[in-house]
């Protein structure tokens, strides 16, 4: 069974996507890293990110999503993608078709024969349209701009209010509007705005959608 997490930076779907396939014995597997990782490669390598390059760099490059880490060119990156600078770096990878083509391959063959949860941006849309269950997740630009930085706090990355704010204001314009697999709901996904809702709630409203309330 797949579960489909979808929706912007922030919103909370890496929270209640742990929490969930934990609680109910599924595989997580976080799309996210696999771009965030593509990125760092071309970031600490001086790669420009336009189609020409990234089609090379892609003909070496290895990436592996296992026991909840991020592999690339099989060495844990999973500590080392998750500063401002990558995140824009991913945003900006993440719109080359060759790359999501690419993507989309590594993460169906990561869930295969599995019951998983994906979160990611087009999960629902692209990678899993058959999906037994979509959820797309949303917050106010503010609360998640807020969110994003006690979260990057609390990992001893230091950044401003405001710029985690206008960077997610960029990343949220480039998800949108990307030509290929934009953020979007898919039309069958339950919708949760969780400006404000607790995670631990909105895990649980999850869990009733799927499985009754006895699943938490
Ligand atoms: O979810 P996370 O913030 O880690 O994702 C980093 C970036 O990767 C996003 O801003 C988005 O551009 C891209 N992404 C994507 N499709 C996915 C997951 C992430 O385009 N399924």
């Amino acid at each position: 069974m797949i579960i489909a997490i979808d929706g912007p930076s922030g919103a909370g779907k890496s929270t209640v996507a742990r929490l969930l396939s934990k609680e109910i014995g599924f595989e997580y597997i976080d799309t996210g890293a696999m771009y965030r990782a593509l990125a760092y490669k071309a970031y600490i390598q001086n790669i420009d990110i336009n189609e020409v390059e990234i089609t090379e760099m892609l003909k070496t490059t290895n990436i592996t999503y296992y026991d909840n880490k991020i592999f690339l060119d099989g060495e844990n990156v999973e500590n080392v993608i998750r500063e401002e600078a990558i995140s824009i770096a991913a945003s900006k990878i993440s719109a080359l078709k060759v790359v999501r083509e690419k993507m989309v391959e590594i993460q169906r063959k990561t869930a295969e024969n599995k019951n998983a949860v994906l979160e990611g941006r087009d999960i629902g849309t692209t990678v899993f349209p058959d999906a037994e269950y979509k959820f797309f997740i949303t917050a106010s630009l503010e609360e998640r701009a807020r969110r994003r930085y006690e979260q990057l706090k609390i990992n001893n990355i230091k950044v401003d209010y405001a710029i985690v704010f206008n960077d997610m204001k960029k990343r949220d314009e480039n998800d949108s509007t990307r030509r290929f697999s934009p953020l979007k709901p898919a039309e069958d996904a339950i919708l949760i705005d969780t400006t404000k809702m607790d995670l631990i709630k909105v895990t649980k409203t999850i869990a009733q959608y799927i499985g009754g309330s006895n699943v938490l």
